[in-house]
């Protein structure tokens, strides 16, 4: 029996992963997809996820992020990370970098799906995929993204019953003019995210309420379009949401620990999900090698009170239009206000230690 199944091998679970084997415990992820994972991301990592990765080693190949600019059409206005860089990087190559380590760590990886869990006195049990083959293990940590299957089954997926429901869609373009800051662009409707991830990339996320296609809303951008090579901006286009989830609780039965957007997940407005996963594997496994599983619960919401208030209110202000068209001309007349709240989400100690 392992101490640990972490059920998914995205960028949080691996993180789980590493922490738990480089605390002695013996640890075997379940992710279906083969690396490199490729997902739907705006790619820029907060200076305090950064510091999460550099905790264990793990360094992938990208670009510095020094700010991030807020811009409309007419204007722009730009907060520097005060507490260091960010770091924009491909999806594929951060997934890369984690494996990489989580293999050197002596984490056992299955090509497999998880199909349930069943809590028991003492272990866990994981079905695999269509075969119903069971595992067992003392812990299972749930990584397995915005939609858990792990959640739902528990029973502990709650309805968020929301009428504006947000989406993201994301692609790259070439460009000579890659940024090096992370920058928000806010249109009527919708805001686009340009992040540097090479010397010559950049990723454009687009996040809405409307389900159009990445085509129709990339012309609400033409300062934006007119500085990247049009004609390499790709096809491929990755999407995912509803981004509002919400778990009843994050230890369940004392034995399954939610992590990363399994655990919940508000909105990627801000650009927080990474980096409060990393915070939140490391802490999910403290919380198992001291024997306080549940605390691991109150780690947890300490770690997104603040990011929920700051997202939440962004998001509230950027429902109805004539507040929604005021946020750019706002952070442009009080810049320091702006630059304290990037500096919050950008430095924000997840937990004293990571610091
Ligand atoms: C458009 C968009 C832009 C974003 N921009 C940013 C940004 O700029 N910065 C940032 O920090 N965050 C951003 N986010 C959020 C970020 O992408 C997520 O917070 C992050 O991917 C969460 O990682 P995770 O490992 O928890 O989940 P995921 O990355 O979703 O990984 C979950 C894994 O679980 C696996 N899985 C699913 N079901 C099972 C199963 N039954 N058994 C086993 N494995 C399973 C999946 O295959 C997947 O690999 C953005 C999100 C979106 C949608």
């Amino acid at each position: 029996m392992k101490d640990v199944i972490v059920i998914g091998g995205g960028p949080v679970g691996l993180v789980a992963a590493i922490h738990a084997a480089r605390r002695g415990l013996s640890v075997t992820v379940l992710e279906p997809r083969g690396a490199p994972i490729d997902k739907a991301c705006g790619e820029g990592i907060m200076p305090h996820g950064v510091r999460e990765l550099d905790a264990i080693g793990v360094r992938p190949p990208g670009m510095p992020i020094h700010g991030i600019v807020y811009a409309d059409e007419r204007r722009s206005v730009r907060a520097p990370m005060r507490s260091g860089p960010g770091l924009g990087v491909r999806r594929t190559a951060l997934h890369l970098a984690l494996t990489e380590a989580a293999r050197g760590a002596g984490v056992e990886t299955l090509a497999a799906a998880s199909s349930g869990v069943a809590i028991h006195e003492g272990r866990v049990e994981v079905s695999l995929g269509r075969t119903g083959e069971l595992l067992r293990s003392r812990y299972v940590v749930a990584a397995d993204g915005l939609h858990s299957p792990t959640r739902r089954g528990l029973g502990v997926d709650r309805p968020v019953g929301l009428r504006h429901k947000r989406f993201g869609l994301v692609t790259h373009a070439r460009t000579s003019e890659v940024p090096t800051d992370v920058e928000v662009h806010w249109a009527r409707d919708c805001e686009l995210y340009v992040t540097p991830v090479s010397e010559d990339v950049v990723g454009l996320a687009v996040l809405s309420e409307a389900r159009a296609p990445l085509s129709a809303k990339l012309p609400e951008f033409p300062s934006v379009l007119a500085r990247v090579d049009r004609g390499s901006v790709q096809d491929r286009v990755l999407g995912a949401g509803p981004f509002r989830q919400r778990s009843a609780r994050r230890v369940v039965g004392g034995r399954v620990l939610l992590v990363g957007d399994a655990a919940g997940y508000v909105d990627a407005l801000t650009g927080e999900g990474l980096s409060l996963g990393f915070a939140q594997a490391r802490l999910a496994i403290d919380s198992l090698v001291s024997g306080r599983v549940q605390g691991y619960e109150t780690a947890w919401r300490r770690t997104v009170r603040e990011p929920t208030a700051l997202t939440g209110g962004v998001l509230l202000a950027s429902r109805w239009g004539p507040v929604r068209s005021g946020i750019v001309p706002a952070a442009v007349a009080l810049p320091t206000v702006f630059e304290a709240i990037v500096n919050r989400l950008a430095g924000a100690p997840a937990h004293p230690s990571a610091r």
